[in-house]
């Protein structure tokens, strides 16, 4: 474990905006603080970039995309090689920056740094195969050559909950592909894209083929650079009401797009489950990175002839769980981001009780510095009840129940998102009926975590359209063109 100190770390992080490979004020002085979600203090004070830094990010990312477009894929390769390692080898100071500027744990954190450097080894792997095809067409009159072309500049926005993972899932496969890029972090939790731009930098990307920015300004910075035609694709990842927004604003321009949207994942667990897997199944389904993961557990529907047992097991569990901040040795429970995650919980829970539904144990926001809610189980949560149609982005988990496989599968269909699933079986050939009939772009069969640099992750419905990760992430970066020949 790296010994640095929280502050020796903070005076490692740039607080400019890196522009062109270069770090820059913002061109109104503008700044925005960004806190620490355990104790409210701020921890770094940043750039807030104007329109005119969007578009000079964006200037930037178009003056580097032929050349990067050149160059070799090996040459890619290896710089993405090298950023893994790199980010490998700061693990614990990745680490330690994510929980001070979201708040999760410091082993999740650590997990996640594994999660995000891997994207940048896999598609270190991918960009050296990209692939054509060459062929005969049916009349025999002609050649046809298939071609696979970089899209061009992609503008790329991310959420606060997965610092890392989510900048390095859509920064690497571009970057393999060819393409150059603007980024975007939420201003919550800029640091860690920051940091990761430095290491960029330091492996020998060239200038302008990477440009980070956050903002308060959001739109007047973001559309301009959406509405740009030079601009060829746009990745999202965050709340379905702002994708809707920004894709809108993509169709005046035509854009690639890729959306990774809100999730409302049903977690299923059949009378023939096995129980214990099923327990620590649904505890990191639900309460990894304190519930607020769009891959997070939302509606736990549970066979009505193991729901009382299973309730009483995850209580246990839960109310082992320890409350504090990320830092600290054995804490699993970390603060929520905000004020307003911390209200929107409460609110979730007194809906869920007035229409019925018990409270296990929690049930409450927790008075003090920093953003905290209690883990909470409530049982008996009854249809009409808002936590059973709304992302909770919380610690609360939600139980309810039924009777028949047909009905089981009704309820967890019954919703906009279409995310994931996660269902509990030890029947092979219902499992197996489960993954056709969940309407969702990914399941977990008897597992609680499903994500992986090697598997394409997104959704259905309104949980959004294309796959990050997988040989599927790299061809959300290129465009397939071909070319007809005479015959030779
Ligand atoms: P959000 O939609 O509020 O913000 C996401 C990003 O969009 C941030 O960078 C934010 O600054 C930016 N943004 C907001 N309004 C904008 C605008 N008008 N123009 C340009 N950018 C704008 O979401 P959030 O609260 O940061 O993240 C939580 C949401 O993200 C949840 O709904 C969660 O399910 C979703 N999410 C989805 C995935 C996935 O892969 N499907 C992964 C993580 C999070």
């Amino acid at each position: 474990m790296s010994t640095i100190s929280e502050s020796e770390l903070l005076a490692q992080i740039p607080s400019q905006l890196f522009i062109n490979g270069k770090w820059l004020d913002a061109t109104a002085g503008k700044t925005v603080d960004v806190q620490d979600p355990a104790t409210g203090a701020v921890i770094k004070t940043i750039a807030d970039a104007s329109p005119a830094d969007g578009m000079k990010a964006l200037d930037a990312a178009v003056a580097a995309q032929d050349a990067w477009a050149a160059t070799a894929p090996r040459v890619r390769a290896e710089i993405l090689r090298k950023a893994f390692e790199r980010v490998i080898e700061l693990k614990n100071e990745f680490a330690l920056l994510m929980t001070l500027e979201m708040g999760k744990p410091l082993a999740e954190s650590l997990g996640e740094v594994a999660y995000g450097a891997e994207f940048l080894r896999w598609f270190s792997e991918e960009a050296v195969r990209i692939n054509g095809r060459y062929g005969i067409n049916p009349e025999g009159t002609g050649r046809t050559i298939v071609t696979q072309m970089p899209v061009g500049p992609s503008y790329m926005i991310t959420p606060w909950n997965f610092p890392l993972a989510m900048a390095t899932r859509k920064i690497a496969p571009a970057l393999a592909a060819g393409c150059t890029v603007v980024v975007k972090p939420a201003t919550l939790t800029p640091l860690t894209t920051l940091f990761f731009a430095k290491i960029l930098q330091e492996v020998g990307l060239p200038d302008g083929v990477v440009n980070v920015f956050t903002t308060t300004s959001t739109a007047a910075v973001s559309d301009p650079i959406i509405l740009d035609q030079r601009l060829r694709k746009l990745s999202f990842t965050g709340s379905t009401g702002v994708g809707q927004s920004l894709m809108k604003l993509a169709t005046e321009n035509m854009l690639r797009t890729s959306m990774e949207l809100g999730g409302n994942a049903p977690f299923v667990v059949f009378e023939d489950a096995d129980l214990d897997k099923a327990v620590d199944g649904v505890m990191l389904a639900k309460f990894r990175n304190i519930g607020q993961a769009c891959t997070a557990a939302n509606r736990i529907i549970v066979h009505e002839s193991v729901a009382e047992e299973f309730a009483a097991r995850v209580t246990e569990r839960v109310k082992a769980m320890k409350v504090g901040r990320g830092t600290e040795e054995g804490v699993t429970i970390g603060p929520l981001i905000d004020e307003k995650a911390v209200a929107k919980a409460s609110e979730l829970v007194a809906d869920a009780v007035a229409k019925g539904a018990t409270v296990a144990t929690g049930g409450h926001a927790i008075a003090g510095a920093g953003t905290f809610y209690e883990p909470t189980v409530l049982t008996g949560v009854t249809p009409g009840a808002n936590i059973l149609t709304e992302e909770i982005f919380g610690p609360v988990l939600s139980i309810t129940t039924f009777a028949t496989e047909e009905e089981g599968i009704r309820i967890a269909n019954d919703t906009e998102y279409g995310l994931i699933g996660y269902v509990f079986t030890e029947d092979l050939k219902r499992g197996q009926r489960l993954i056709e009939k969940l309407q969702t772009g990914m399941m977990g069969l008897n597992v609680g975590v499903i994500s992986n640099a090697s598997a394409p992750f997104g959704g259905v419905k309104m949980s959004g359209i294309g796959r990050e990760g997988g040989a599927e992430g790299i061809h959300e970066y290129l465009s397939t063109k071909y070319t007809m020949t005479p015959n030779p």
